[in-house]
This record gives structure tokens, C-alpha cells and sequence, in this order.
């Protein structure tokens, strides 16, 4: 049964392609997850726009709050702005709205937002590849894995951060796990280094992507046992509470309660 679907949802300009390499990451994590990986399915909404986004006043037109990609965008750059700094976009801005969108809270989701303009996640920091926290979703930068014009030259150190950043959103390193550290949040200390939710704070995840690949061409899962073991505790708690929840709604209506 459907649990929640998987969005991907882009920046206007973003190249489409990044999107394709996104869903392409997506799908080789949930494969670690055979009992579950069918529950979610993964759909790319690119640059999504609702009816209505839009409203005309005196002659121009705005964005209706929370209605687009577009308009969590533009706030974000409205206090990138603010901070001094016009060509990125304020990470944590953007991950607030995002949690807070009422499509969110409507339709059962985890949505990855993918930007073509480099993050930073406070005034503290210069930048970040992306953010993402447990049961609601991430945001990625194609930015630094980019050349000039946009194309992504970067594409496998792009997939591989992507993968931990959504390794986060399935609760693959909840704190105080075992073979855990907290270094800029909880990550892994997979002894034998292959496993991509290893922190890099340098940003520079190229080794773990070489280990990822030289596992992928053994059909080795690009994380490790522990990261496995806490995903599918993960799925099952969320296959279980809505069991729970079904069960709750069909004993309302067999007392003739709705809610
Ligand atoms: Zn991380
Ligand atoms: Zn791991």
C-alpha cells in the first residue's frame, strides 16, 4: 500500500536533466529497501506550479504563497538578500516553508527540492551542498557539481550527496545510533568507508563516491548495514502507523463518528 509519494520539485532554469539523475539516486537508495521501496513511489514534478499560483494586482502579477516552487524560491532569495548575499538562497528559509506547506501536510509526502543557486544554511556559514531532515524532506544544490551554463559535470558526487541527503529524510542516522557520531549532525562511521551517509565537512564526498561505485559493480549497496537496518525500522514504524491510523478511521465510521 501507498505510504507517501517521493516529489521532486526544481527551481525554474534548473537544468532538466539534474531532475533525471535525481530520480535515477532516488531509486538505487530505495532499492536497498526491497519490502518497502514500492510504498513510495517516485514522481518528478520539475519546476511545479498549482492552479491559481499566481494573482494579478494593479496591473502585475504575484506569486500566491506556497503555491510554487517559484515562490519558496523567491523567498528564500528575498532574505539571501537581506543577509548580503543576492546569489544564494537562505537553505533554512527554504526548508521552513517547505515543512510548512500545507500540500505537505495534505498529501502524505517527502519532497526534494532541487536548486540551480548555491545554499548556505546560516550567516555563520559560506555555503552548503543541502540540507534535510527525518520525515519531510531535503534540499539540494546541482550549483557546485555544475559547470557555467548549468550542465551538470559533476553528476556522480551530485548523486551521492543526494543520496545522503535523503538518507537523513529516511532516518538512516537518527542520534544515538550505534556506529554514529555527530559531526554537523548525526552521521555514519561505516568502518569500512564505503557508506555514503559518512559526514565529509569539507563538502568533498569524492572518495565515498569512488567507493560507491567500485561497491555499485559488485552489486554492493551504496550504504552499510547499520544505515539499512535503521531505514527499514523506519518504514515499518510508518507501515505501522498507518495501520494504526486505518484501524482508527474504520472503527469512527463503524460508530457512526466522522472525523
Ligand atoms: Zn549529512
Ligand atoms: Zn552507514
Amino acid at each position: 500500500m501507498k505510504q507517501r509519494d517521493i516529489f521532486i520539485v526544481s527551481q525554474d532554469g534548473l537544468n532538466p536533466e539534474v531532475n533525471q539523475i535525481a530520480v535515477e539516486a532516488i531509486s538505487e537508495l530505495m532499492a536497498c529497501f526491497p519490502s518497502y521501496k514500492n510504498d513510495y513511489p517516485i514522481t518528478n514534478l520539475g519546476a511545479w506550479k498549482d492552479d491559481g499560483y499566481i494573482y494579478p494586482k494593479n496591473g502585475q502579477f504575484y506569486l500566491v504563497p506556497y503555491k510554487s516552487t517559484r515562490w519558496h524560491i523567491e523567498n528564500a532569495k528575498r532574505d539571501a538578500v537581506n543577509d548580503g548575499r543576492p546569489n544564494q538562497l537562505n537553505a533554512s528559509t527554504l526548508f521552513q516553508t517547505m515543512q510548512e506547506d500545507p500540500t505537505n501536510q495534505e498529501i502524505p509526502q517527502f519532497t526534494i527540492l532541487l536548486t540551480k543557486d548555491d545554499l548556505y544554511p546560516n550567516r555563520q556559514m559560506n555555503y552548503c551542498l543541502g540540507m534535510g531532515d527525518e520525515g519531510i524532506g531535503c534540499i539540494v544544490s546541482a550549483r557546485r557539481f555544475s559547470d557555467a551554463n548549468g550542465n551538470l559535470i559533476d553528476r556522480e558526487n551530485f548523486k551521492t550527496v543526494l543520496m545522503h541527503e535523503f538518507g537523513h529524510v529516511i532516518g538512516l542516522t537518527y542520534e544515538g545510533r550505534e556506529n554514529s557520531a555527530d559531526i554537523y549532525g548525526t552521521h555514519c562511521t561505516d568502518e569500512d568507508g564505503l557508506c555514503i551517509m559518512q559526514q565529509r565537512s569539507n563538502g568533498d564526498f569524492s572518495d565515498i563516491t569512488q567507493a560507491r561505485l567500485g561497491a555499485k559493480a559488485y552489486g554492493i549497496p551504496p550504504i552499510c548495514n547499520d544505515c539499512i537496518k535503521a531505514g527499514n525500522q523506519f518504514f515499518a514504524k510508518e507501515r505501522q502507523q498507518a495501520n494504526v491510523n486505518k484501524i482508527v478511521q474504520e472503527t469512527l465510521k463503524n460508530l457512526g463518528i466522522r472525523r
